[in-house]
Parts: structure tokens; sequence; C-alpha cells
């Protein structure tokens, strides 16, 4: 330990004042001034110490006027001494704080110590200063520490407000330092008693005042030292330096040093002791030289804490300034009542095309168009709470370009002023991509509203959600007054039918095709056909039906007509039949069916064309026709299932496909069997009518012949002819006449069984009467010939009397030409088997077998010398068949045996009562 010394102490540098204080050190321990009986009668060692601590020391009075003040206060709050006693302290407490003030001078009053009071001082320059107190009373005196905690509370406030993360460190802070208040507040309560209130400076202090020597030694350590490291004064004491400083602070105190020893004053330096436990502390020292007694004054403080919070605040700033560089977007700060940028990220500054420092300060209207902002801008923000979105926001670079960025801006305190934060990202491609994809957006909405159908997207609340032009058109709409509404109101008819459709897909998740339905439309009904494909989303889920339906109106109105055409050919009576270019049939109609005698197309279709036809021979020219020439028209022997052959009447053509390529063969044809038989028939009437006029021409020409030569004769022999010979003439004139006349009477009677006109008289009559009336007949003009009756006593029968009369006549009269003159006529009545039946025979050439059947017909006349050279035109016993058979009788030639012919005809026996049977009989056979 050093001997006490006087030594003199002159503060020197910046603000401090110089004041000339002397310590006094006692052998023993330095320090121990629990035997002083005041501040004023203090050592001068404990002055010095009171001089040089960085805490501000004083003594005042419950009055609220400082007596005693250290150089601190100049140096802290930059009034002089004067100043400072001049005036109560409460004027330099902050408003805010006199009241709390006032409170602790009461409690101090009261004898009551106050630990860790803390309030602010007003500085000379207006700014006001954190000071926390340390303050005992003694009587009417007060002795009081205080620090300067404004730094402190600033890295607070500001850890406070930008990192919340550090509060939890500063309230650590405070614990520790309460725990540390506490121990000192024990520490100070157990010195108080026993200890001089000088030394409280001494010991109340945080600092920690040393004397190191330069020996490497400690000569004196307060009490802040133990608490601090905690060693025991004495461990330090006897603890070199070096053993004590930090390995890495080693050589840079040494330095310090030694600079203090060549007169320099250090303030502020740090360095790390170790701690009783091992660990390091961070002192902050400021010391000076004394010279004289080979020992520096230092004080040292113990800032680990506040070292561990730059350095976190330092950590904190670094990771932020790393999240803001290394953030992919623009960052920066805009001071929003400035209207400057007061921050910006690298990734801003190579947006914009400036430098850090270049931005830092630069109007905002320099990085947005002033009317940008005013439009989307800041102006909102000023003040604001929350978030804002701006997109497309235009930025300046500084080549004066521009280019979009979409903008999120959060308000912020920044340094104590309201600022805006706002995050940039580079717009150009999205809104590029957005371009793209409006512009695809458009192509697709183009090629929706040109698809040749109603196009539309339904989702599952049955709302149309999109439908192209064409679905708004067939509904005389426009497409946004269809959009977003439900089908039914659309639809209000047949929406809910279409929704099943729609319900069907969703639920199925397949598709329906095909669906024809009507749509009532304001030009009248449409017939849509419709496919109903379900609508996924990206992940699969069907969220809807997209329906696409084309009008099928013109098909179905070419359906309807194929469909009535259709039935107009399958019920043709034209037969229709179509075969392909191999000859097989692929269709044929009803018609065709019926006509060959089939009766399902079954059996025909895929036959040959050559079935159907009597032969090869006969088809091959109608092919090569029909081929050659596209088409053919004509007759053809047609052949029917049962093999028998009828003459078809046919229209035949080659179907040609769009490029002329023949594809089918078409045929459409009629039975003309019927037809043909009227030809020949008409024909046959025809030749016969040729025949008649020659024959009647012959027949007329003989009585005129007759009556010419004659009446010449008469004419010109009259006077010389006698009365016998002009009897003669006139008797053949006779004779002529009668012929002639039965011979126009037999064309009268033909003519009027040619148009039906036969009308019997009926009556119940003696069979046996009209042979009477034919023979009393034939005998007015015939008186020679014989005839030999033969007739049965009959019961009367109905019958036209006269007709019967007439067949007889023409019966006999032929008998009588075709026989020679001696011939008998064998005439005879009966009845056989209900039936009168009448017989007239002669001995005359009878008839040859080959004309038999045919003697009856209409002109027939049989064709050899013997006949032929006989008068008559062939209608004789054309007329007797047809009266014979009105009466629902018969008539027939046999051979006589022996020569000759028996005519027989028979006429059904009718008793009275069945008179009306055979009225209705005659009728019908009429
Ligand atoms: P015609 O006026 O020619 O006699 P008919 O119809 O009475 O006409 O007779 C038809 C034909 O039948 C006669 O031309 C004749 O050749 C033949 N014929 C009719 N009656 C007899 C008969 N009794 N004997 C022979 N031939 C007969």
């Amino acid at each position: 330990m050093a001997d006490a010394k006087m030594v003199k102490r002159k503060i020197a540098g910046g603000a401090q004042q110089a004041v000339g204080k002397y310590i006094s050190s006692t052998t023993g321990d330095p320090l121990d001034i629990t035997s002083a009986g005041g501040v004023e009668g203090s050592t001068e060692g404990l002055t010095i110490f009171f001089d040089v601590a960085l805490d501000l020391l004083c003594l005042a009075n419950t009055d609220g006027y400082f007596l005693k003040l250290n150089p601190a206060w100049e140096t802290t709050l930059g009034y002089t001494m004067d100043e400072l006693t001049a005036v109560q302290f409460l004027d330099f407490v902050h408003p805010d704080d006199v009241a709390g003030t006032m409170e602790a001078i009461s409690e101090l009053a009261s004898q009551q110590k106050v630990i860790d009071f803390v309030n602010r001082y007003r500085s000379k320059d207006g700014t006001y200063r954190w000071l926390q107190w340390r303050s005992a009373p003694s009587g009417d005196l007060i002795i009081a520490a205080a620090r300067d905690i404004t730094e402190q509370k600033r890295f607070e406030e500001e850890q406070a407000q930008s990192f919340g993360h550090l509060e939890e460190l500063v309230r650590e802070r405070t614990k520790e330092l309460e725990r540390i208040n506490e121990e000192l507040t024990e520490s100070i309560r157990e010195r108080v008693k026993s200890e001089a209130r000088a030394e409280s400076f001494l010991n109340l202090s945080l600092d920690m005042f040393s004397m190191p020597g330069f020996d490497g030694y400690f000569k004196y350590v307060n009490p802040a030292w133990e608490r601090t490291l905690g060693y025991t004064r004495e461990e330090i004491l006897s603890t070199s330096l070096t053993e004590l400083i930090h390995p890495d602070d080693r050589d840079s105190t040494v330095e310090e040093i030694r600079e203090i020893g060549a007169g320099k004053e250090t303030m502020n330096f740090r360095n790390r002791y170790r701690c009783k436990d091992g660990s390091y502390r961070w002192l902050s020292w400021s010391a000076v030289n004394v010279p004289e007694e080979q020992v520096m004054f230092a004080v040292a403080q113990d800032i680990t804490d506040m070292k561990s919070a730059e350095l976190d605040v330092a950590e904190s700033k670094d990771e932020l300034e790393a999240i803001y560089n290394g953030l992919g977007d623009g960052l920066m700060v805009v001071d929003v009542e400035a209207g400057t940028v007061v921050r910006s990220n690298h990734v801003l500054d190579s947006m914009l095309g400036y430098s850090q420092e270049e931005l830092t300060g630069m109007p905002i209207t320099r990085v947005h168009p002033p009317e940008e902002l005013q439009q989307k801008g800041w102006e909102v923000e000023k003040g604001g709470k929350g978030m804002k979105h701006v997109q497309d926001l235009i930025c300046l670079r500084k080549d004066g370009s521009t280019f979009p960025v979409d903008m999120t801006g959060t308000s912020i305190n920044y340094k104590g002023r309201p600022s805006v934060v706002a995050i940039m990202k580079d717009a150009t491609e999205r809104k590029k991509a957005g371009e793209a994809l409006k512009a695809s957006e458009q192509t697709l909405q183009t090629i929706f509203d040109s698809m040749p159908g109603l196009l539309s997207f339904k989702n599952r609340d049955n709302v149309i959600v999109r439908a192209n032009k064409m679905f708004a058109d067939s509904l005389g709409m426009q497409v946004e007054e269809i959009e977003g509404r439900p089908l039914s109101e659309i639809f209000p008819d047949q929406g809910e039918e279409y929704w099943k459709d729609d319900l069907e897909v969703i639920e199925s998740g397949k598709p329906k095709l095909g669906i024809e339905e009507p749509l009532d439309t304001p030009e009248g009904t449409t017939w849509l056909r419709t496919d109903m494909v379900p609508y996924r989303d990206t992940d699969g889920e069907i969220i809807g039906v997209v329906g696409f339906s084309v009008d099928i109106t013109e098909r179905k109105r070419a359906e309807e007509e194929l469909r009535l055409k259709e039935s107009a050919i399958s019920t043709s009576i034209n037969g229709i039949a179509i075969a392909d270019m191999e000859r097989r049939l692929t269709y044929v109609n009803g018609a065709f069916l019926e006509l060959h005698g089939y009766e399902s197309p079954d059996e025909v279709l895929g036959r040959e064309i050559l079935e159907f036809v009597k032969d090869e021979r006969e088809l091959a020219p109608v092919m090569n026709e029909l081929l050659e020439t596209g088409s053919w028209v004509g007759e053809l022997k047609s052949k029917r299932k049962d093999g028998l052959l009828f003459d078809g009447q046919f229209t035949t053509s080659v179907i040609l496909d769009e490029r002329g390529n023949p594809v089918a063969m078409l045929a459409t044809m009629l039975d003309i069997t019927e037809r043909k038989r009227a030809e020949e028939l008409i024909k046959k009437n025809s030749e016969e009518l040729k025949n008649l006029i020659e024959i009647a021409a012959h027949e007329l020409r003989h009585p005129a012949t007759v009556f010419r030569g004659y009446a010449q004769i008469l004419i010109s022999n009259w006077e010389d002819m006698d009365r016998e010979t002009i009897q003669d003439a006139l008797s053949r004139i006779d004779e002529a006449t009668t012929r002639l006349i039965r011979l126009v009477d037999s064309l009268l009677e033909t003519s009027r069984i040619e148009r039906g006109k036969i009308d019997l008289s009926l009556s119940e009559v003696d069979p046996a009467a009209p042979v009477r009336l034919a023979i009393e007949e034939f005998r007015s003009r015939e008186s020679d010939r014989e005839l030999r009756l033969n007739c049965a006593a009959l019961d009367k029968e109905i019958m036209d009397a006269e007709k019967v009369k007439q067949v007889l006549v023409i019966l006999i009269d032929n008998a009588v030409k075709y026989s020679d003159e001696e011939c008998p006529i064998d005439i005879e009545c009966v009845k056989v088997e209900g039936e009168i039946v009448y017989r007239v025979a002669d001995l005359g050439p009878g008839i040859p077998d080959k004309d038999r059947g045919c003697i009856f017909e209409r002109f027939y006349q049989v064709a050899d010398v013997l006949h032929h050279s006989l008068p008559g035109i062939g209608l004789g016993l054309y007329i007797a068949k047809t009266i014979v058979e009105v009466h629902g009788g018969w008539i027939s030639e046999e051979p006589r045996d022996g020569g000759g012919s028996v005519f027989s005809f028979g006429i059904p026996a009718v008793r009275e009562s069945d008179h009306a049977q055979i009225v209705s009989y005659l009728r019908v056979a009429g």
C-alpha cells in the first residue's frame, strides 16, 4: 500500500473545469473514511474521487437546493456550478417528473432512502437527460448519486420501437439492476450504520473507483469492484492487472496505460476483466495519471450489459440489413412528412439505377411521378395504420425511363418519425404476363364467340357463368344479360328439364352426348343437339357443366322431309328397288315385295337383280344401256317368288355420288300385265271391228244387190212381165229385206249387249211356249223344212219367253242354214235336274273340233268352204249365249251321233216363290 501522500489533482480537458481538491490517504485503508465527520470534512482522496466520478454526485438539502455537486454535473448537463446551485434543483426537473421528484424528496425528508428513482433533468441545450438516482437522507441533507441513463433509455426506446425482442433484454437488464440494487441497498444499509456519510459516495457508486499503480497492481479499489467482479478487495489488490484483464485486451490495456503515463487522459477505454467465476465483464474506463504518486486515478463502469445490448443491436441491425438487402424486392422507407426517402435496399437501388447515397434524402416525387402518387399514393398512408397495396405503381429510373411495381406499404415510426416502409416488386413481367393473358383471353373469347354453336358453362348452382355470343343471339339477348343468372330464369319453361341433364353429368362425372331437344326462341322453335361435358377445376373437382349445342333445325327438317319421302316411296304403288353396283338389292319398297310375291324385305335384300327377271339374256342389254347412258326405260319380264312371269314397265337410273361416281342403281316398276291384256283386247276388238265392217258390208251388199237387181228388172221389163214373174221378183225383194232386217237386228242386239243394256222381261210361262213362238216365227218365213218337236209337259217357270224364243230362232235358223233342205230339225224341251233344257239338233256338217270353243264368241265364223258360202256375220251364237247367261243358264254344242250338231242350253228352273231370289241372281249375272 502506498504511504499517505498528498496528491493534487487537476482535472483537465473538455468542458470539465479545473477543481483543485486534495484527498488524504491514511496509513492502512486509504479509504477508510468511516471516521469522517461529514462531507465537509471528507478526506482529500475522497474529494478526488468525488471530482473524477462519472456518476453525478451531490449533496442537497430538503429545501430543494444543491449544496455541493461534482464536476460530472457540469459535463453531463452543461451548466456551471453556479448556475446549478443558484436555483432549486426542481427547476431542472422535467415538468412531468416534478411530482415524482417531490415525492422522492419527501421520502428522503422522512429519512428513507430512495433507490433507483428516475427523472429527467434539463440540459443547458434544452434537451433532457435521464437520471437514475440513488439517494440517502442524512438529517436535513440528501446524499445522492445519479447516473446519466439517457443513452440506455434511448437504446431501450429504440429497441422497444424497432426491435421488440430487445425489450426482453432491457427487462432482463432492469431485473439485473434491481437485483444489484437490492444487493447494493442491503450493502448500503449495512455500511451506513458504520461508515461515514462521505464514504457513501464511493460505496454507493456503481462506478468502480481504483488507483492502478504503474507496477501493475491496484493500489485501491472501491466496493463496486467486489460487487462487479466477485472478488474481495484484498484479492483484487493482490492480483496483477494482467491476470485480471482478458488476454485479448492486455496489449491494448498496456498500451493505454503507457499513454496515460505519457500524460494522456483516457475516456471510455474499454476492456474485459475476469470475474471470480471466470466470466468476463466489459469495463469502460476514465483515467488520469498522477505522476507524483506513481498511480493513476481510474473509474470504470461495468458496461457488460450495455455492450451486449450494443452487440445485440448491432447484430439485429446486421440481421435487418441482411434482410433488407437479401430481399428479392425493393425496399424503401419514406419519411411521410418530409416526403423523402430515408432508407433503401440494394435491390431498390439497382431497380432505380441510383446509389444508396443518391437515394437517401431524395424526394419521393423523383421515385414516383407526382400525379401517380396523387392517384394511388402515399397520402392516404400518412399517419395511417395497417397495410396498403398498390398495383402497377409507376417508378422513375435515374435514366428517366419508367416501370411498374406492385407496392405494399406499411406505416411505421422510423427513428421517431412517421414513415412508410414500402416493399416494391417489379411488375413489368407480371404486367406483360397479364397483358399476354389478356390477349390470350381475348383470343379465347373470340374463339368462344365464333364457335359455330351455343356454348355455355354452368356451375353447380345452376347459374350460367359464361355463354358465348351465339348462345345469347339464339335467345335474342346480350351475353351480359345471361351470365351470372340461373338457368331457370332464362328458360322458365324448359329450365327444369335442362337442369336434370346437367345434374346427371355433374353427379356421374360422365359426359352426355347427342341430346336432341327443342328450344323456344323469339323466332320459333329451334332444334338443338347438345353435348354436356363435366367441367373440372385443376384439382379434378367437378365444378360445373360445359354445354355445346348445335342448331340441327335444318337437319331435323331434312329428316322430316326424308321421312315423308320415305313414306311416299314405301307406300308408292310403283315398285321401287335400289341395288348396289354389284347388282345386289339394298332397298325395296312394299309395292316391289307385293308385285314379286314376297312378304318381307329380308327375303330379297342382298339378292341379285337377275333373280327377279326372266333371264340374263333379257337383262344384259338393259344393264349395258343403263350403265352407259345412266338410265333405261322399257319393259322387262319380271319373275315372281312362285316363278310366274309378269310384264314390268321399268324406269331405271344410276345414282351418282358427289364426285360423279356411280354408287347405286334405282328402278321403279309397274306390273303392266293387265294393261297388256287390255291392249290386246283392244287390238282384238279393232281386228274384230275391221272384220265386222267387212262382213257387214258384204252382208248388206247382198240384199242391196237383190233390191237393185229386181228393181231394175221390174223397171225395165214391167210391161212385159207377167204377174207371176213380178210376184217372184217382189218376193225375192221381200226375202232380202227380211234378211237385211235380221242382220240389222243382230247388230242392234249386239250393240245393246256390249253396252250392257239387256233387259229381261221375266214372267211365269210354260217352258214350251218359247218353242211354239219360235216355230211360229220360223214358219212365217219358211214353211217347208220339217221340224220335229219333243216338248214335255212342264210346270211354268220364270223366264223372258221372248228372249228364250230369240235364242231358239237363232239355233233353228243355223240348223236350217247349215243342213240340207231334206234334213229335219229336232227341237226338244225337257227338264233335267232343276233346269229347263232346250235342244236343237241338225244333220249338218257339225262344228270342227278346233272351232268348238270359239263359235260362241263375237263375229266368229267357222272358216271352211262349206260354212263360208253361207251368209252370216258370226253374231247369232254370241247373242244366244249372252241371253242364256243373263238367265243364269248355259249353252253348248256337241257333235250329233251320225253327223250334225246338237246345240243345247239350260235355264235354271225357279218356282214362283223363288222369284226374288232369281231376280237378284240375274241382276248379279247381268
Ligand atoms: P252365222 O250368222 O255366221 O251363222 P252364228 O253365230 O249363228 O253366225 O254361227 C256361227 C258359226 O257357227 C257359223 O258361221 C257356222 O260356221 C257355225 N254354225 C252355226 N250353226 C251351225 C250348225 N247348225 N251347223 C254347222 N255349223 C254351224
